[in-house]
């Protein structure tokens, strides 16, 4: 029987590269989003399921036998279905989810959003923001066209942005030196991120502080209820690999 990891995180590729490593079959799930994603080892399904529907035929066709969400903790769509479906073909879930930034020396400093729209009214005095929060947050900061924006992507944005932003196409994990250096090159007086966790991108923020750049945090969504969650992967490991009456 086959741990179904739903993935799109350094966590997912960890835990599917520790089951392989254990002589267990696994089954990373990546949505498809990223053009050129980096690969889990191991077996391998990408694209959506069709909802919850089509989740649970999917656990009903499959030899699953058990199911990590390890998606990001903003793919809040996903971690609802994964809770419905397994809820419905009784099949065992648990989330892997990293630790969010809350706990950082800086926090307390920084601004606490809920949304990205939120974010966008927290940076109106900015001249030259940063932009971290991924694709699908930058419509609500449009209405900055008139600033020196500066966007990190992981892949190019959909739709056309403000001739003043400039777009750095990259992926983590990032250095504190490379951002220290980015920020006072690009001048950045305000950084916007979601509260991401982990360490592939806290570099940032460490430079932000160093230089008294304004940081402003998008909140996460709530998780889903009544999921047992561990925040590391050999939590899971362990998890997957328990004895099952
Ligand atoms: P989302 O809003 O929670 O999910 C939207 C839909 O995408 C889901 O309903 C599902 O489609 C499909 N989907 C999402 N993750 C999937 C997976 N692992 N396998 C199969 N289908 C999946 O998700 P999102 O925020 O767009 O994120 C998409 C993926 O990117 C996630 O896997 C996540 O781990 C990764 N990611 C997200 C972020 C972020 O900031 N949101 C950052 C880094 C990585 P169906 O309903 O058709 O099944």
């Amino acid at each position: 029987m086959t741990v179904l990891v739903l993935g799109g995180t350094a966590e997912a590729r960890a835990l599917a590269a520790a089951l392989v490593a254990a002589g267990q079959p696994v089954l990373s799930s990546l949505a498809g989003r990223v053009s050129q994603p980096l690969l889990p080892v191991g077996h391998v399904r990408v694209g959506g399921f069709g909802g919850v529907r089509g989740l649970v035929e999917f656990l009903a066709q499959q030899p699953v036998s058990q199911v990590v969400d390890a998606t990001h903790p903003f793919a809040a769509q996903i971690s609802a279905n994964a809770t419905a479906a397994c809820a419905a073909t009784g099949r065992p879930l648990l989330r892997l989810t990293r630790p969010g930034w809350a706990d950082h020396p800086d926090a307390p400093r920084w601004r606490w959003v809920p949304d990205a729209h939120r974010a966008r009214a927290a940076i109106t005095g900015a001249e030259r923001p940063f932009l971290t929060s991924g694709r699908s947050t930058l419509s609500a900061f449009l209405p900055l066209a008139d600033r020196d924006v500066l966007v990190r992507l992981v892949d190019p944005p959909e739709e056309p942005l403000p001739v003043r932003w400039r777009v750095l196409l990259s992926r983590g994990p990032y250095e504190l030196a490379e951002e220290r250096r980015l920020l006072r090159d690009h001048a950045v007086d305000a950084l916007v991120t979601k509260d991401s966790g982990g360490a592939y991108t806290v570099a940032k923020l460490d430079a932000a502080a160093e230089l008294g750049v304004t940081v402003v945090v998008i909140q996460r969504p709530p998780p889903p209820p009544d999921v047992a969650t561990v925040t590391d992967v050999a939590a899971a490991l362990a998890w997957c690999l328990r004895p099952v009456s």
